[in-house]
Parts: structure tokens; sequence; C-alpha cells
């Protein structure tokens, strides 16, 4: 069932495309009824931008995580990405800079992004939640329901054809499943249309970096079928 976000967001976009279309109002003329019909026959697009994400989100307070953060991390990287990396949450240095993924984790992601021989600017780079939550810890299901959304529509937005989802989080909020990451990851899923290939987060590589093998097994088998 589609939920209240997804019924705004699309309502959002019906009357962004209508008004692009030179219809000044909601009405039965000829017109807008063709214009509706046009729009009915385009399923996969989105009028979305990341600036108007951006500033739609503004100085967010729609969860309890506002009250403690320095920057609000909302992604960087290439808005016609053709693979996106999906995170968890913004750590101490991401909340310091605003940037997602420029700490300890993030230099080993960049190093990832390398290897298959992509840069950080070609790929987008964003995360399930956008304020970091105190001391670090996992964040709570109300925090990812007031902040998924904007990714959602982000997603949306960028489209792009491959998505890595980064650890736990980032595999099971985006797949809607309570799977372990080590069973979803190497896996492709469908994620509104985008390909989703869950992976091990970089954090948990500096941790256990025997498990660095599968990334890279992961990473071969993505940019496979990215070459297609
Ligand atoms: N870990 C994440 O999941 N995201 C970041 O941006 C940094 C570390």
């Amino acid at each position: 069932m589609e939920d209240i976000d997804d019924v705004l967001n699309k309502v959002s976009s019906t009357l962004k495309f209508m008004a692009k279309a030179g219809c000044a109002g909601f009405d039965c003329s000829e017109k807008t009824i063709g214009v509706v019909e046009k729009l009915d026959k385009i399923t996969s697009f989105s009028l979305d931008n990341l600036d108007s994400i951006r500033s739609e989100l503004g100085e967010c307070k729609r969860c309890k995580l506002s009250g403690g953060r320095t920057n609000i991390v909302f992604g960087t990287g290439n808005p016609n990405a053709r693979l996106a990396f999906v995170g968890e949450g913004p750590g101490y240095d991401e909340d310091v800079k605003g940037e997602p993924f420029v700490g300890r984790a993030g230099q080993l992601l960049t190093k990832i992004i390398e290897a298959i021989n992509l840069t950080r600017d070609e790929v987008y780079i964003c995360n399930i939640i956008k304020c970091r939550p105190p001391s670090n810890r996992n964040p709570e299901p109300d925090e990812i329901k007031a902040c998924f959304p904007f990714l959602k529509r982000q997603l949306d937005a960028i489209a792009p054809d491959f998505i890595c989802a980064l650890g736990t989080f980032a595999a099971q909020t985006l797949l809607d499943t309570n799977e372990p990451i080590s069973k979803l990851r190497g896996r492709l899923f469908d994620y509104r249309g985008m390909q989703v290939m869950p992976t091990y987060h970089p954090a948990y590589l500096l941790r256990s970096p025997e498990k660095k093998r599968d990334v890279w097994e992961d990473m071969k088998k993505l940019i496979g079928m990215m070459k297609g």
C-alpha cells in the first residue's frame, strides 16, 4: 500500500507537471484532461530536483536528531549518477563538515569507489538519515520514518540505474526487510525500478578487514552489471 508521503509526492509532481504544461488551474478543460492523460502514461518520471528537495528539507526539525546536529548531511556527487551509494547516517566528521563519508569509513569508501574506476564526483553518496545520532548510535524507527521520504525523493530525482546499499540499515530500509546483511549482500534487488546491491558497510570493514574480499566480489558483480 502507498504511504501518505508517496501520495503527497505524486500530487505534488502532478501539479508541477501540469503547471509546466501550461495549466493555470485544476479544471476540466480539454487541455487539462489531455495533460492528465499524458501524465498517466509517464510512469517512472520525477519533476523533483535535488535543489528543491534540499530547500524543502530546510533547517529540518522533523525528528529529535535536529537538536544535536551541527550540519544536515544531505548528499553529494553527480545528480545524474548511474550509481548511488547509500550509507546509514552521518558520524562525527560528516556532522562537522556537512558531507557524507568523509571520516575513516569514508576514506575506505573512496578507495572502494576508485577500485571500480569511478570517482566520488561521478557517483552520488548519501545516507538513510541526514543528522548524526548521539554517540553514533543506530538510527531509531521514528528518525528513519521522518527522514526516509527525502531520500526516496532524492533517489527518484537522480534515478540511478544502480544503488549500492552499505550495511544493514541501508539494505534493510531500502528493501523493507529484516534479513541480515550477510544474507542480502552480493545479490541484486529491485527498488522502485533501480537495482540495489547490498554490501558490507565500510565501518564494518575497518573492524573486520577479512570481509573486504566479499565486498570486492560484490563490487565486481556490480560493475559487471553496470557494463551490462
Ligand atoms: N557512515 C555512514 O553510514 N555514513 C556516513 O556518511 C559516514 C559514516
